[in-house]
């Protein structure tokens, strides 16, 4: 249930409403637009049924939340959140952040060398798999405490923040310490008891969409997460799983326009993950952006024919920096600016 406030209710009435709503049980989550104010309750809803809520002073209104997912919907939340990432970067709030790096971290060498490419191509964070979910137990299966290391000394060196996948809830507080957000992965988006765990740190969490999950199914495990306290989350399509077997997954293109429309979490996409093929990543970037997106996060390898993982589907350096050049003027027909920090770097201004 939300309670929409009149606009020129007293801080007094603001207290004093969300005290009767606590006294019943409930929690209460207040949210301040420019032109109103919105109270969201959450807990058992039946215990306001003796609560005569209209009638308390700077109530306007009482609405249900018909939604499953509450504190991932727009209608809890009056402004769209902007998800701030270390000291520097953010993702949402009508700038296009662009996330880059080495599907897994390899080596202190190709590590560095990709920060440095994609940080002057005019990347704002650094991706890197420390520990990866590979199909396969026989595969590369990440460097694990050594790539966090690595993680936290090119963060250092570039001045990059960087996300890593957690695969474990005995890793959150390890991943948590050396990265400055948590990824998680489409494999795991479902365990709820990592999700769970990850709503008890306050590192932002970047929640990709599971290869069979529905959008709502998605959006419900956003919920899970800020329902643990944590409400820095960034929603990620990658891709989903259909019949078609020329690209890797399908890009659910529409999952942006109608993220958008459900939630006030900012909306990335992955176009490396979602095609599996270095000559997908631009057109699926555009689309992307075209269709709404907040931001990107690209697969970038110094030498991809000897990639660890996912070789197929990265850029090398120089393909990465000619497709950022090309983004901006994407950006600017959607109505998306790209950050001072890009623009700094060369990145060119449509
Ligand atoms: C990744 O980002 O490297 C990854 C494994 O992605 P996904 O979970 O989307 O497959
Ligand atoms: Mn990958």
């Amino acid at each position: 249930m939300i309670i929409i406030t009149k606009p020129n209710i007293t801080d007094d009435e603001l207290d004093h409403l969300r005290e009767r709503i606590e006294a019943a049980g409930l929690h209460t989550h207040l949210s301040r637009g420019e032109h109103r104010t919105i109270i969201g309750c959450i807990g058992d809803e039946t215990r306001l049924a003796e609560l005569p809520l209209r009638s308390i002073p700077g109530v306007e209104s009482v609405m249900p939340v018909l939604k499953p997912y509450k504190l991932a919907s727009r209608e809890f939340v009056v402004n769209r959140t902007i998800v701030r990432i270390g000291e520097e970067a953010s993702i949402g709030g009508g700038q296009l952040t662009v996330i880059a790096g080495p599907c897994s971290v390899e080596n202190r060498a190709m590590l560095h060398a990709t920060a440095a490419g994609v940080r002057l191509a005019g990347a704002t964070i650094l991706r890197g798999g420390a520990f990866k979910p590979r199909s396969s137990p026989y595969s590369f299966q990440g460097l694990g405490r050594e790539a966090l290391q690595l993680l936290a000394e090119a963060r250092a060196e570039h001045g990059l923040p960087v996300v890593t996948e957690v695969l474990d809830t005995r890793d959150v507080d390890l991943v948590a310490e050396h990265s400055d957000m948590l990824q998680v992965g489409a494999r795991n988006m479902q365990n709820y008891a990592l999700l769970a765990e990850l709503g008890r740190v306050q590192r932002p969490v970047l929640l990709k969409r599971g290869l069979s999950a529905t959008i709502s199914e998605l959006l419900m495990s956003a919920e899970y997460i800020m329902a643990h306290g944590n409400h820095n989350v960034v929603l990620c399509e990658r891709g989903i799983r259909t019949f078609e077997r020329a690209t890797r997954n399908t890009l659910d293109v529409s999952a942006i326009p109608v993220l958008q429309r459900e939630t006030h979490l900012p909306v990335i996409v992955d176009p490396s993950h979602a095609g599996g093929d270095a000559k997908l990543v631009a057109p699926l970037a555009f689309a992307a952006i075209a269709a709404g997106a907040d931001g990107l996060i690209i697969e970038v390898h110094p030498n991809p024919e000897v990639a660890l993982s996912d070789g197929d589907q990265s850029l090398d350096i120089p393909s990465f920096a000619a497709l950022m050049q090309r983004i901006p003027a994407f950006a600017a027909a959607a109505g998306r600016t790209m950050s001072p920090r890009a623009v700094l770097r060369g990145v060119a201004v449509a």
